[in-house]
């Protein structure tokens, strides 16, 4: 009885929590004016999955359910109820005029039309069906009758609500929208790409669809895709009355709608939000390629109907592209900080839409290729929002026979080492230690936001304290003092003070901070926190070999081999340990807080062998996520080997050096004493 209460207790405050954290979430990715800090907020979701995992009790809307799922083999296909149509196409002012004449000589009307007008998002459009108010599918448009299953993609978008709240629930509706990524999420990811040695996203809707059409939706998680709904498709136990009525019940059911929705009066001020929707478009944060007009009230829109696979209720006005023609003077050489080479084409200036552009990033020599670009061709440039202009074809009509291919450098345009290209990689980099531009580069990243967040070294100040040889190397910027500072030109007593308390106030920092801001090759903000969830000080990295790393599991060989290589370099630990000896003061909350996670496997290590019920990667997973380590090797820190059908020599090995030999229901009884639901399962 004293259980059952308990129990109640218990799902009440899982329910409050998962309700409290959902409205947080549309707060924050809706209406962009969080009540509560982020920090609050990742302690508040900890602690629901603590409940979650200790109670089993686990509610479909939980924001926890939007991470986790395992990767699937391929995609089911889902048919739309109603199909999920194109739109016509208008480019001018004129034709949207001839637009609403056809649609005034259709339902033979002389007055005017109420239309809405919303701007056209260039992503990947899908619909998501929610039953009883919860969300049951999503799927991609596909040809516009079936579409193929991306429901846990779609969940692991924040702004999408996992539950109806806040209005009228029809018993099911199909909600139509545009899943699109931000630019600045689009260079991040192609930067995090370029890295890797990966092929860059050619736009931002591509690096969208791309995203969305992931078997592993931790990949579409990792990534910050954003929903605008402006549509629905099926709908039962509800009606609407009118697009804007609609687009009004959308948000009030916490659905993320387009940036700007106008119910109009008649066409001619539909072309004014046109307008002013163009004059926002370099402004607005994603890329937009034009305009929608749709007919305001819904039963004009089931009089016009559709004609073939168009409605005639609905016209897309496109924006005139931003593009331009003009000649590759040269491509040079550009050297980031882990020694990235890029090539960089130098155009005759261009105008491009009101933007005068004189340079093109070409993203790698493979890419030069492929598209065959070569100096002195004139080409086709692409200018989208913020996004930096790209080469989109080469103009190969106008060779006259001088231009030249683009050699792959052999050295570094900086400072003259060999330049390599790893076989299998896309990337080419400079190998020089002392390489200037590397050393700005890493200075800078060492500075920014995500790293130790030093205000005032930006590029120009890093470029002038390098150039004056004050500092050579991250590492001296602790040792700047402020009569070195004042001595270059265009400081003064306030701005060299300024300078010199924000490098001491960056001392404080915490190790996640520092290890990501050292700028290992391939260490990212994800990674150099998993180090620090992993290692509490900085000092028990020093020395490391590779395969202590790759013990973490979630880190893979190349980082490990990176970060190992490092740590193994004695000039990179004399620069550290200078540093540290300079006042850094480097706190661990990462360690701190996994030390406070129940980890009932902590410091166990199992082997498995032979052939198990389930697969091996599952069980590995488990062992895991409560704290354990899984191995592939016996040796004399194995504390139990979990030995399937027919198991190989390991079972030998682990008999000889006595290690513990369990079956895999033993482990199961072992789990289950920890949590008393898997009980239920064996
Ligand atoms: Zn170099």
């Amino acid at each position: 009885m004293h259980l059952n209460i308990k129990q109640a207790d218990i799902k009440q405050e899982i329910e409050e929590l998962a309700k409290e954290l959902n409205y947080h979430c549309y707060r924050y990715y809706i209406l962009d004016a969080p009540v509560i800090s982020d920090e609050e907020y990742d302690r508040l979701y900890l602690h629901l999955r603590r409940l979650e995992e200790r109670y089993g009790f686990v509610l479909p809307d939980s924001p926890t359910q939007r991470v986790g799922a395992p990767p699937l083999e391929k995609f089911e296909k889902i048919r739309h109820k109603e199909p999920m149509l194109s739109l016509d196409n208008a480019f001018s002012h004129a034709e949207l005029i001839k637009f609403d004449a056809r649609v005034k000589r259709f339902i033979k009307s002389e007055g005017d039309i109420e239309y809405t007008v919303e701007p056209k998002y260039d992503g990947l459009a899908i619909e998501i069906i929610y039953r009883e108010g919860y969300l049951y599918k999503a799927c991609t448009r596909g040809d516009g009758y079936e579409g193929e299953d991306i429901t846990r993609n779609v969940k692991a978008i924040k702004s999408v609500p996992l539950k109806i709240e806040g209005t009228v629930v029809p018993k099911e509706i199909d909600i139509r929208g545009e899943v699109y990524m931000d630019i600045a999420e689009f260079e991040r990811l192609n930067k995090e790409r370029g890295q890797k040695g990966e092929p860059a996203f050619a736009n931002p809707r591509n690096a969208a669809a791309g995203s969305v059409r992931q078997l592993d939706s931790s990949i579409t998680a990792s990534r910050r895709l954003h929903l605008a709904c402006y549509g629905i498709g099926a709908v039962q136990g509800m009606e609407f009355e009118s697009q804007w009525g609609l687009i009004n019940w959308l948000k009030a059911a916490r659905f993320p709608v387009p940036a700007v929705v106008r119910h109009v009066k008649a066409i001619n001020d539909a072309l004014e939000v046109i307008k002013e929707i163009e004059g926002k478009r370099d402004s607005l944060p994603f890329e937009i390629d034009g305009a929608v007009i749709k007919v305001n009230a819904l039963y004009l829109q089931r009089l016009l109907g559709v004609k073939t696979r168009e409605p005639r209720w609905a016209i897309a006005y496109k924006f005139p592209v931003n593009q331009g023609t003009t000649k590759i003077i040269k491509i040079i050489p550009s050297v980031g900080r882990t020694g990235v080479i890029t090539p960089v084409a130098l155009l005759e200036p261009v105008r491009i839409s009101g933007v005068t552009v004189s340079r093109s990033t070409l993203h790698n020599w493979d890419e030069i290729k492929r598209k065959d670009i070569m100096v002195g061709d004139f080409v086709t440039i692409e200018r989208a929002g913020e996004v930096i202009p790209h080469v989109v074809k080469v103009i190969k009509e106008r060779r006259r026979g001088g231009e030249e291919p683009a050699l792959l450098p052999k050295e570094c345009p900086v400072c003259g080492s060999k330049a390599v290209k790893e076989r299998g990689e896309v990337a080419v980099r400079c190998i020089g230690l002392d390489c200037p531009a590397q050393v700005r580069e890493r200075i800078r990243h060492f500075a920014s936001k995500g790293a130790m967040d030093i205000e005032g070294l930006g590029d120009k100040n890093v470029e002038l304290l390098h150039s004056e040889g004050l500092i050579n190397h991250f590492g001296d910027i602790y040792s700047l003092k402020k009569g070195d500072i004042l001595r270059l030109p265009r400081f003064k007593e306030k701005s060299a003070q300024n300078l010199i308390d924000a490098i001491q106030k960056s001392k404080d920092t915490t190790l996640a901070r520092f290890l990501y801001a050292l700028g290992i090759p391939h260490v990212g903000e994800y990674a150099a926190k998993l180090f620090a969830r992993n290692f509490e000080r900085l000092e028990d990295m020093y020395n490391i070999n590779p395969e202590r790393i790759m013990e973490m599991r979630q880190i893979g060989e190349k980082i490990s081999n990176s970060a190992a290589e490092f740590f193994n370099a004695p000039n990179n630990l004399e620069t550290l340990s200078s540093m540290k000896a300079s006042g850094l003061k480097i706190t661990n909350p990462e360690y701190e807080g996994k030390k406070k996670e129940r980890q009932p496997f902590d410091g166990l290590a199992f082997v498995i062998t032979g052939r198990l019920p389930v697969p091996r990667k599952d069980i590995e997973n488990s062992i895991e996520n409560l704290g354990g380590h899984a191995s592939s090797s016996v040796s004399k820190n194995t504390d139990y080997l979990i030995a399937g059908e027919s198991p190989g020599s390991k079972l030998q090995k682990a008999e000889s050096i006595g290690v513990k030999i369990i079956s895999y229901e033993d482990l199961l009884k072992m789990m289950a004493s920890l949590n008393p639901l898997i009980l239920s399962l064996i």
